[in-house]
């Protein structure tokens, strides 16, 4: 597909520097505009709100875990090496 014409891998670096603060935002993430034209990005908030669910299943404190964002910092790294891997 052709149709990423609108976004460059610029924009994904600096959507995913906005992501522990859009998260923290409670807004809905997956109408953020990038995501409307990232495949890429739109798989990875979809991880990252599946780590997030599941981190307040384990903590049910209101209180945002180092952990967590651990857990999020490794997917995002783990996210970085695969792109890597295929460009
Ligand atoms: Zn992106």
């Amino acid at each position: 597909m052709t149709s990423d014409r609108t976004h460059t891998p610029r924009d994904c670096d600096e959507f995913q520097r906005q992501l522990p603060e859009l998260f923290d935002s409670d807004r809905d993430l997956l109408a953020h505009a990038h995501l409307q034209t990232c495949e890429n990005c739109s798989s990875l908030v979809r991880d990252l709100e599946y780590i997030a669910a599941q981190a307040k299943l384990l903590l049910p404190i209101h209180d945002p875990s180092p952990a967590v964002w651990d857990n999020i910092q490794n997917a995002l790294a783990r996210q970085a090496k695969d792109d890597n891997k295929s460009s």
